[in-house]
């Protein structure tokens, strides 16, 4: 019997099978959770269906984060599939391609506006009207961050940013649910060659140097990141909430660049 069995799990993000929501999807359908989706606009909506499929759903909604409308219908969709939730699954993240370019000194307005709103003040959105579907079942609630919140990395720039105001909260959702017996947290990954990470300028570099100097001198995979969503969302994750957990072969915990061998 998997860990996940009887959970009710929401994944969105999903843009193809290279997406870190699809290793969660498909880690999680192993652990035996009923699976719905979201598909973030029409262009996506028949990939994400078939990928629903393969994970033995029917449940695929509509749901573009910047718009209150797209969230609340999704919440009664959800209400009418299940009547209940236990899982949520945030593994979404925007900014225009150009914040990516320069330095964070470069930042529009608007980028920036824009990179909150999707990044961030989705995981709100999505949390306060999905909650009431969670009553009573002590549910669980992941996002994705990056180690860019944490420290500079070169043209991560406003996305860094959000994803400091993404970890942050987290902390504050988890003290507010908390009283629901629900939690939260977040799972920092280490680089995955994915749709949004294209965006970001030099991304073949930072990979190819994360993963030569992480301890375990390999790549993250989407299978490490939903292993993980997994564990966090069990019941074995019951005393842990708030939390940001580093899925990166353990990069974050280096204090020179490189491994004995690679640094003689
Ligand atoms: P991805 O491109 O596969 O997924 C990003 C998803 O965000 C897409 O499905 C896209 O449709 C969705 N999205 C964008 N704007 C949206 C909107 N307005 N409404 C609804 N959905 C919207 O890339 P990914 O790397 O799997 O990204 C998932 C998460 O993981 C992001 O939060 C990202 O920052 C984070 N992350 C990625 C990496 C990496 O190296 N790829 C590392 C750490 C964290």
């Amino acid at each position: 019997m998997g860990i996940l069995e009887g959970k009710k799990a929401l994944i969105t993000g999903i843009a193809n099978e290279k997406s870190i929501a699809y290793g969660i999807a498909k880690a999680f359908y192993r652990e035996g959770a009923e699976l719905a989706f979201t598909y973030a606009n029409e262009k996506l909506k028949s990939r994400v269906k078939e990928i629903a499929l393969e994970f033995g759903s029917e449940l695929v909604f509509e749901c573009d984060v910047s718009k209150d409308e797209h969230i609340k219908s999704l919440a009664q969709e959800i209400g009418s599939a299940w009547g209940s939730l236990d899982i949520l699954v945030h593994s979404i993240a925007f900014a225009p391609r150009e914040e990516f370019k320069g330095g964070v000194i470069d930042t529009s307005r608007e980028g920036f506006k824009i990179a909150m709103d999707i990044s961030v003040y989705s995981l709100i959105a999505l949390t306060r009207e999905l909650l009431p579907l969670m009553e009573g079942r002590n549910g669980s609630i992941i996002t994705l961050t990056y180690y860019g919140a944490e420290k500079v990395v070169p043209h991560y720039n406003v996305m860094g940013i959000a994803k400091a105001a993404l970890e942050s909260t987290v902390r504050y959702l988890a003290y507010d649910i908390a009283k629901y017996g629900h939690r939260i947290n977040a799972i920092s990954a280490g680089p995955v060659k994915t749709l949004a990470a294209y965006s970001i300028t030099g991304f073949h570099l930072l990979m190819e140097h994360t993963t030569k100097v992480n301890p375990f001198g390999r790549a993250i995979t989407i299978e490490d990141v939903g292993d993980t969503a997994v564990f966090l969302c069990s019941d074995w994750a019951r005393a842990i909430t708030g939390e940001v957990i580093h899925v990166d072969n353990g990069y974050h915990i280096m204090g020179v660049f490189g491994r004995e061998e690679d640094i003689k």
